[in-house]
C-alpha cells in the first residue's frame, strides 16, 4: 500500500511568487497520476514538495498516513526521476544502477540481482558495462528509471522525463513507461507540459494553470467533460474551437446563434442540453461553445440525418494529413478547425455543408469560463 495525500498544499517563493496554492488530492495506491499544465503553473514545485526537495509552506503532506512535511527525502521511501537524467559518467550502467543500494549497505548479491531484474523490464541488459558517454538519449532515460527501479520505492516521482527525447523516441518512451507501471504496480506522480503524455498515460489527470489546480479526472472524462475553457482547449488536438453565440428559445428548442453581420448561423441544441435549466438561464444572452475538430462532420449520412445541425461553409484551407485533413473553414465569417476523413474531398475556396456535432458541444459562460453543459 502507497498513497500520497495532499491537504491545501501550498508554496509561495520568496520575492511573494505564488507556485502552487491550495492543491487537494489522494492519490491511491497503484495510480499513475499526471500533473499537467503550462510552464510556470507549478507542478515541478509540487513534485519537488513531495519529494522533499523544497519546504512546504502551507497544508499538510501524507505518505500513506504519515505525515512527512519534516520528513527528509531521504526517509520518504519515494525515487525521482529527472529529465537530465542525472547518471554519473565515470561509472558503468551497472555502477549508476547499483550505486544507491550500495550507498544502503545492500548485499552484494542482492544488488546484482536487483539491478539484473530491472536491466531486463528496461531491455538494457547488453549495455550494462557501457559508460553514459556512450549511451543514447532514450537509453539514459532507461538507465535513469533502472536506478529509481532497483530501489523498490513505495512512489515513483518523474519530471518531465521524455522531454528531451526526439518526437519518435518520446511516443516509444511512453509505452515503455505504461508497462512499467503495470508491472511494478507501484504508485506513479508525473509532470509534463504535453497533453499527449497526459492522455495516454495517466489513471488520472491533474491539470494546472497559475498555481491553481484546475480539475481532476481520468484522461476519457477530461476530456469529454472539462470543467473550464482552460481545461477545454489546453487538453486535446487539434484544439478545440471556441466562438461567441447568443441563445435562443423558440418555446421547443435551444439554438446557438454566431457570426457577424445579416450572415448569422444557427444550430440546434439536442433537448438533453438544451433544455437544461443551466444553459436555459442564459437565453437571450451571450454564451461561449466549443466544438472540438472531429465533432465538425462532412459525411453526407451524417449531415441528411442533422438538418438542424448543418452549416453553410467557406472552405479556407485544407492541410492533407494522410487518412484525415485538417480542414479551416468559415461560418459565417467565424473560423473553425475540422478533421475530416481524406476521401471526402475538399478544396480551398469551395462552399461546402457541414454538420455540427451538437450532442459534443460545450457551452461556457463568457464572464467566469466555466462549463454550463458538463
Ligand atoms: P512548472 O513546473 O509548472 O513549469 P514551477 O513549479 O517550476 O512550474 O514554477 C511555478 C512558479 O514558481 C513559477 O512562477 C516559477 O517562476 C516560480 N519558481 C519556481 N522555482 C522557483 C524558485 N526556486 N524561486 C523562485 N521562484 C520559483
Amino acid at each position: 500500500m502507497s498513497s500520497v495525500t495532499l491537504k491545501g498544499i501550498g508554496k509561495t517563493y520568496s520575492g511573494n511568487i505564488l507556485a502552487v496554492k491550495d492543491f487537494n488530492m489522494e492519490i491511491g495506491d497503484k495510480e499513475f497520476v499526471i500533473l499537467v499544465g503550462p510552464s510556470g503553473c507549478g507542478k515541478s514545485t509540487t513534485l519537488r514538495m513531495i519529494a522533499g526537495l523544497e519546504a512546504i509552506n502551507e497544508g499538510e503532506l501524507y505518505i500513506d498516513d504519515k505525515l512527512v512535511n519534516e520528513v527528509p527525502p531521504k526517509d520518504r521511501d519515494i525515487a525521482m526521476v529527472f529529465q537530465n537524467y542525472a547518471l554519473y559518467p565515470h561509472m558503468t550502467v551497472f555502477e549508476n544502477m547499483a550505486f544507491g543500494l550500495k550507498i544502503r549497505k545492500t548485499p552484494r548479491a542482492e544488488i546484482n540481482e536487483r539491478v539484473l531484474e530491472a536491466a531486463k523490464m528496461l531491455e538494457i541488459e547488453n549495455l550494462l558495462k557501457r559508460k553514459p558517454g556512450a549511451l543514447s538519449g532514450g537509453q539514459r532515460q532507461r538507465v535513469a528509471l533502472g536506478r529509481a527501479i532497483v530501489r523498490k520505492p513505495k512512489v515513483f516521482l518523474l519530471d518531465e522525463p521524455l522531454s528531451n527525447l526526439d518526437a519518435k523516441l518520446r511516443t516509444s518512451m511512453r509505452t515503455v513507461l505504461s508497462k512499467l507501471h503495470m508491472q511494478l504496480g507501484t504508485t506513479f506522480i508525473y509532470v509534463t507540459h504535453d497533453q499527449t503524455e497526459a492522455m495516454t498515460m495517466g489513471t488520472r489527470i491533474v491539470v494546472m494553470k497559475d498555481a491553481f489546480v484546475q480539475q481532476i479526472a481520468p484522461p476519457q472524462e477530461l476530456f469529454d467533460k472539462p470543467c473550464n475553457l482552460f481545461v477545454a482547449t489546453f487538453m486535446g488536438t487539434p484544439q478545440m474551437n471556441i466562438a461567441e453565440a447568443e441563445l435562443i428559445d423558440d418555446g421547443k428548442v435551444t439554438y446557438l446563434e454566431f457570426g457577424g453581420g445579416e450572415n448569422k448561423t444557427r444550430i440546434a441544441l439536442p433537448e438533453a442540453k438544451g433544455r437544461k435549466p443551466e444553459v436555459l438561464k442564459y437565453v437571450g444572452g451571450r454564451v461561449l461553445f466549443g466544438i472540438r475538430p472531429n465533432d465538425i462532420h462532412a459525411e453526407p449520412d451524417f449531415i441528411a440525418q442533422h438538418p438542424e445541425q448543418t452549416v453553410e461553409s467557406d472552405v479556407d484551407f485544407v492541410e492533407l494529413l494522410g487518412a484525415e485533413s485538417n480542414v479551416f473553414i468559415k461560418v459565417s465569417e467565424i473560423e473553425f478547425a475540422c478533421v475530416i476523413d481524406s476521401k471526402i474531398r475538399m478544396i480551398n475556396g469551395e462552399k461546402v455543408k457541414l454538420a455540427f456535432d451538437t450532442e459534443a458541444v460545450h457551452i461556457f459562460d463568457k464572464e467566469t469560463e466555466e462549463t454550463v453543459t458538463n
